[in-house]
């Protein structure tokens, strides 16, 4: 089998976050008429770079054997610096080439990479600041944070992540979040409190709360934030500081009793080593979009599994994001929660893929079509630009 040409599509309008996803699609083809879908992310304004890279890198896939995953991954990433637009562009390209190397052998990835440990896939409801079940109303006050977590809870989602901080008051003042935090004020941190009880109070006891700061705090704010929210019983601490210095996740884990989650931000297995290394963190959370594809997602869960961390995928993107996390997550012993975006479920970005695969439950199901279980549907071919590369 020989690849014969690729198809890049990108949405015409979007915008990159909230609201509209700006969706990067390339669609990877073969000489026997089998083709692949992969999706990229970065996170930030780097879409236009990404989508020259993808062009550029196309040409070099003409006449590979699909099959050569990590033939391919050493070539792609020897030719980058490992930044994360040229990691963000290789990381679609290897997705698409294990969807078709599932569907040339008529079975889902996860066969491929080892098997089911699970059956199916407990998720989170993730960033509900954005809005949910209205994914187009923001939350402000503590009783919006109630209402969507007892909403979620009667949807059958046991575990909700939000960021606290990012919101004001209410749509027209109080405080924002405008990052970087080196210190938040006694009335911003009994706000935030209030969010996180009104939280804890719709999702019940049971309920798992998950604190996201995207890393706009200094250690100091992420501190004072861990103790005053600790008692509400918090599962895990998503960036509470930058992935810039790990000594500094290292001082805010050896000072907070909440086990710490990162990795959005990084890329490749070398980036996470010393935030094993240093045992500050708990949970990683590569994107399958950014981090290399799933031939790295996969070495990042085993690295990760070597220092006894978990591993909760970052999961911020679109239809075939979504369907290449739950392969692997299908097959990692050490896989902790699927994240469900409210991007991700926005009537924005629901139209992209053919398939639908929503929570029940609290859970979705691992697909079981051939390849990665997803394809491009036909409205989505009307939302975006595509140029083919031969
Ligand atoms: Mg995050």
């Amino acid at each position: 089998m020989k690849i014969t040409s690729t198809d890049i599509y990108i949405t015409k309008d979007g915008q990159f976050f909230p609201g509209k996803h700006q969706m990067l699609f390339i669609r990877i083809n073969t000489d026997e008429g089998i083709y692949g879908f992969g999706e990229t992310i970065v996170i930030g304004r780097g879409i236009p770079a990404i989508h020259t890279l993808l062009k550029l890198y196309s040409k070099s896939l003409i006449g590979e054997d699909p099959f050569n995953t990590e033939k391919i991954w050493q070539k792609l990433h020897g030719i980058s610096t490992g930044d994360p637009i040229t990691v963000s562009a290789y990381s679609a390209i290897d997705i698409a080439l294990w969807d078709i190397k599932g569907k040339a052998l008529n079975v889902p990835v996860y066969k491929l990479l080892g098997g089911k440990v699970r059956d199916k896939i407990e998720v989170y409801l993730s960033h509900i600041e954005f809005g949910w079940p209205d994914t187009d109303k923001h939350l402000y006050t503590a009783d919006d944070y109630f209402n969507c977590a007892k909403a979620a809870k009667e949807a059958g989602y046991n575990a909700i992540k939000t960021n606290f901080i990012r919101m004001p008051s209410t749509p027209t003042g109080g405080w924002t979040s405008v990052g970087p935090y080196t210190r938040f004020t006694r009335a911003m941190l009994e706000e935030v409190e209030e969010r996180v009880a009104a939280v804890r109070e719709g999702l019940g006891e049971d309920g798992e709360i998950i604190l996201e700061n995207n890393a706009v705090t200094g250690v100091e704010a992420a501190v004072q934030i861990a103790n005053v929210t600790e008692k509400h019983n918090i599962w895990f601490y998503e960036e509470p500081v930058t992935v810039d210095y790990p000594e500094e996740m290292k001082q805010v884990a050896d000072r907070i009793n909440i086990p710490i989650a990162t990795g959005e931000r990084l890329c490749a297995r070398w980036g996470f080593l010393p935030f094993l290394e240093n045992h500050s963190t708990a949970i990683v959370q590569p994107d399958l979009c950014n981090t290399g594809g799933i031939t790295e997602g996969k070495k990042i869960a085993d690295l990760a599994d070597i220092y006894h961390a978990g591993v909760a995928l970052h999961v911020c993107g679109g239809p075939f994001a979504h369907a290449a996390s739950v392969q692997l997550e299908a097959v990692i012993p050490n896989f902790v929660t699927h994240e469900h975006h409210v991007t991700y479920l926005s009537k924005y970005n629901a139209i992209y893929g053919k398939y639908k695969y929503d929570a029940k439950d609290g859970y979705v199901e691992i697909p079981e079509l051939p390849g990665l279980g997803q394809d491009l549907s036909e409205e989505a071919e009307h939302e975006l630009d595509k140029i083919t590369i031969s």
